[in-house]
């Protein structure tokens, strides 16, 4: 039995390791966007009904909007490169709600909150774009799935037991929204601190893409390091991340590079 589903484990190992675009790491995924999209769908939507929609009708334009731009110049680039499949399986949608919560997240698919709480620290539109980017980038990378699936591993045999009980099991239905990065406890989730670094990166790519200033970027988690250390309970994006000096360098010296890239890829796309 025991030899039976590490055998089965293996090969779904093999099978299952893909490339994230852009940065080339290599990925291991054990759940299919088919099978995922459907569910983070679902969960977002009860997700807006439990939550109070905020009414600052210029703050929720100003998500909306940037998270247009983005997702459109997110779009161009997976259309542009083969993956016009996967730009049709996702169904980008942007809310602000009212919450002082310093949070934001986009779960697989697209569906994205921004809380009210992070807005002072994204403090103008560049700044929103900067923490879009990133938010986005987690569901460009399908970072959800691979944290999903490591979580699975490491119960080996629950797998097919998560997918068939879907959102009717609240336990389960815990586990895929701490997956998607909604949940607070992904301290624990080895790969959390790649991921970050990885949806900076892609973040700003996408933000130069779609025009924003990238050096905004570095400002945002300027100011979000002093929340934090202001004692704050530490945001999703700072929980498991390399200290934030480090981050700051690290996204400085990326900026030239992204807008190589972004540059590139908006050749690909804006032509005629
Ligand atoms: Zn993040």
């Amino acid at each position: 039995m025991k030899k039976t589903i590490s055998l089965a484990i293996v090969f779904a190992f093999i099978i299952s390791c893909s490339t994230v675009p852009i940065t080339g790491r290599k990925q291991f995924s054990l759940v299919k966007d088919s099978q995922l999209l459907p569910m983070a769908f679902q969960q977002y939507e009860g997700f807006l009904r439990e939550h109070k929609v905020s009414t600052n009708a210029a703050m929720t334009k100003q998500v909306k909007s940037v998270g247009k731009r983005i997702s459109g110049a997110v779009d161009r680039y997976m259309r542009a490169n083969d993956m016009a499949d996967k730009a049709d399986s996702y169904r980008w949608e942007f809310n602000l709600i009212e919450d002082k919560s310093i949070n934001a997240w986009a779960m697989p698919g697209g569906k994205t909150v921004f809380y009210t709480g992070i807005m002072p620290i994204a403090k103008n539109e560049d700044g929103v774009a900067a923490i879009m980017g990133h938010e986005v980038a987690h569901a460009f990378a399908r970072h959800g799935a691979e944290r999903m699936s490591t979580g699975m591993l490491a119960q080996a045999g629950g797998i097919a037991v998560a997918l068939s009980t879907g959102n009717k099991d609240p336990r389960k239905q815990q586990m895929w929204m701490t997956a998607y990065g909604v949940g607070s406890q992904l301290g624990q989730l080895k790969f959390s601190r790649v991921h970050e670094t990885e949806a900076d990166k892609l973040g700003v790519v996408f933000m130069i893409m779609a025009g924003y200033n990238p050096e905004e970027s570095v400002n945002v988690w300027i100011r979000m390091s002093q929340r934090a250390d202001a004692g704050q309970a530490p945001p999703e994006i700072l929980s498991t991340h390399p200290s934030n000096q480090t981050r700051i360098i690290a996204l400085r010296n990326w900026i030239p590079e992204a807008k190589v890239l972004a540059k590139k890829f908006n050749a690909q796309t804006l032509t005629n």
